[in-house]
């Protein structure tokens, strides 16, 4: 990477710098990386706030909806005096006060296979964090077939699971759960009908936010090819290993056959 942090950069990111695997050239690497979020609720929250605070230099965000009272509990992102605007403009200006030199674009819609190719070109990792399987595995085939990893997680109750896919290396949401629903809520909605405990999705969502680091920057092992879960009643976190799914008709599509882009 050429050209060094700025002073300023050195200060604000100190406590990254210092860290064996990050450094002045990861934290670079950082800054110069695109991330695209999609969903802005109990776990796309969190993903943003850290990733902002740890230096991605640009973001974009995605989400149709607008803040209500019953988010509050739990999308951090968002206080009262927020009812009834825009998430996305809210989260953008909320990111803007942690580093108001952070790019963050605002992507209106909903993420399909139709603007797909549009939204991720440039990104080099994307956070997951909706609340319905459509969108979720809408982001999969997408990623998938464009060959960008991104960061799956779900939380219902008290219960989380996360899960990081690096194409053409790693498993895919639909080895893994093939097209059957899976034990997913929250994220930008009002959750659905069931309950969710507030830090458990921060949890998840923090999760979501060090794997991104950890893929842009380039050190670690990733949540890849196993499932991560976590009951937070009993405590216990568990990475469950995920064989290869050679019938994943995702995985077997090549590049463009699962878009359906804009005329
Ligand atoms: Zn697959």
């Amino acid at each position: 990477m050429d050209g060094g942090l700025s002073e300023g950069d050195r200060a604000f990111f100190r406590r990254n710098i210092l860290l064996e695997e990050m450094g002045e050239d990861g934290q670079r690497k950082l800054l110069a990386s695109r991330v695209l979020l999609v969903g802005l609720g109990g776990l796309g929250s969190p993903a943003l706030l850290y990733l902002t605070a740890a230096g991605v230099g640009e973001m974009v965000v995605m989400d149709g909806d607008r803040v209500e009272p019953s988010n509050l509990q739990r999308q951090i992102l968002y206080g009262e005096s927020d009812i009834g605007l825009e998430k996305a403009v809210c989260a953008r200006d909320r990111a803007r006060r942690i580093r108001s030199d952070v790019r963050i674009s605002i992507h209106p819609g909903r993420f399909s296979a139709h603007n797909a190719r549009r939204i991720l070109a440039g990104c080099d990792f994307v956070i997951e964090a909706t609340d319905n399987l459509e969108s979720k595995f809408a982001v999969n085939d997408a990623c998938v077939a464009l060959g960008v990893p991104f960061s799956h997680a779900g939380v219902t109750g008290l219960q989380g699971q996360t899960l990081t896919v690096v194409p053409g290396r790693s498993p895919c949401v639909r080895c893994v759960f093939g097209d059957l629903p899976d034990a997913d809520a929250d994220g930008d909605g009002g959750g659905g009908e069931q309950g969710i405990l507030g830090p458990v999705a921060g949890v998840m969502g923090a999760i979501q936010a060090v794997e991104a680091v950890k893929c842009l920057v380039g050190f670690g092992q990733l949540l890849a090819g196993q499932l991560l879960t976590w009951n937070a009643r009993t405590m216990d976190f568990r990475r469950v290993p995920l064989p290869p799914e050679p019938s994943c008709k995702v995985c077997r599509k090549r590049l463009g056959e699962l878009l359906d882009d804009e005329p």
